[in-house]
């Protein structure tokens, strides 16, 4: 353990060997489609830059963001000749930018289409882009309207490198969903329009429906981060751990209340452990008087509010010798998924890891890139 441990709130790890098995699941789930790697908000905010060089060390070439200032951090991380599509747009005044870092912008707009365009005609080349399609989640992308336009005005794109079709799923986490058949057709409809482009509907979860196939490219997220992309059995390996300080020990008599608001009262003598995380470290407030840490693989209810640097949890059942100021509890584990933290808190795994505190001492492992190693061989 580092000093840097020793004195943080708590220890998160980010599995690296897992984050490539679970690329690899996708892979095998989906093939032959190729899986890009959805490395937004920070890789859902396990490090974009580490992740990402992870995956560009076995094989992976595409990658997604949502912003633009994403698309340039990543950029300077993994370097060039890798794509990175940029998933919330081309928005007005940035297209200069985008096309300096060689950035692929998602048009999902006309009048995107027509900016970037503009642009392809006065630098007189052909500009990267992908095309999206809104085939009933009425979020991002063309709106059959826009299409029908599209289709009346084919030179439009005259000037574009069309890299891929797309279009996002609403409820690829639920299986027995009718609108997931409703949207790939409504998606064939689209694409068979604009023949010869290769083609991406699926995320995580829809690389996990029982279609016939996952068209030409799957745009996964969750999965190769652990989380359960879709209800039931989670098929992935848990990529993060995270283990919480234990900061004071102390034990209260019957009638004795704890936290903000004393929202937990004791009807007997009871052990509390406090520990240093809070939801300034985005644990959730809403896990107050719900869900709990483990252990030894002992399970310790959080009591009364949770804090914005601590919470309380009940140790009474713990066995004694297990917990000392210093000790650490498992927050994140093998006793406890980032699933199960959703439930409890009412969220889904992915809100437990974008929100994942900035204050933890970070480790990755192995903590060597496959490509470092090698570096290293005599
Ligand atoms: C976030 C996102 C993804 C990844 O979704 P997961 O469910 O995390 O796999 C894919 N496509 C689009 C358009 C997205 O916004």
């Amino acid at each position: 353990m580092t000093a840097n441990d020793a004195a943080a709130g708590a220890i998160l790890r980010i599995d690296l060997d897992a984050i490539i098995d679970n690329y690899r699941l996708i892979q095998r789930r989906a093939a032959p489609a190729e899986v890009a790697a959805v490395v937004k908000a920070d890789a859902y905010g396990l490090g974009a830059a580490r992740v990402a060089a992870a995956l560009r060390d076995v094989g992976c070439r595409r990658f997604f963001v949502a912003h633009l200032v994403e698309a340039a951090r990543l950029r300077e991380a993994i370097g060039d000749g890798i794509e990175i599509g940029v998933l919330n747009g081309l928005q007005p005044g940035a297209e200069a930018a985008c096309a300096e870092l060689g950035a692929v912008p998602v048009l999902n707009a006309l009048d995107q289409i027509d900016r970037w365009a503009a642009l392809a005609r006065t630098s007189g080349t052909r500009l990267p882009c992908m095309i999206q399609f809104d085939t009933g989640m009425s979020r991002l992308g063309l709106s059959p309207d826009e299409v029908r336009a599209l289709i009346d005005q084919p030179e439009r794109l005259d000037e574009l490198d069309i890299r891929l079709a797309m279009s996002h799923l609403a409820c690829a986490d639920e299986p027995e969903r009718a609108s997931n058949e409703d949207q790939a057709r409504a998606f064939d409809a689209f694409c068979a329009r604009f023949p010869g482009i290769p083609r991406s509907l699926d995320n995580s979860g829809g690389a996990l429906l029982p279609r016939a196939h996952h068209y030409d490219v799957v745009r996964a997220g969750i999965a190769i981060y652990g989380g359960a992309p879709q209800t039931g059995p989670n098929p992935m390996r848990a990529v993060v751990t995270l283990d919480a300080r234990v900061i004071q020990l102390r034990t209260v008599e019957p009638g004795t209340a704890v936290g903000y608001g004393l929202t937990h009262r004791f009807d007997r003598p009871a052990r509390l452990a406090t520990l240093s995380v809070g939801y300034a470290d985005g644990w959730p407030r809403s896990l107050g008087n719900r869900g709990a840490a483990y252990v030894g693989g002992h399970r310790a209810p959080i009591v009364g509010r949770i804090s914005m640097d601590s919470l309380t949890i009940d140790v009474s059942d713990v066995p004694e010798n297990l917990l000392f100021p210093g000790s650490l509890v498992e927050l994140l584990g093998p006793h406890q998924s980032i699933d199960d933290v959703a439930r409890d808190a009412g969220t889904i795994s992915y809100e437990i890891l974008t929100q994942l505190g900035h204050r933890y001492a970070r480790s990755y492992l192995p903590s060597l890139s496959l490509h470092q190693q090698k570096a290293a061989q005599p």
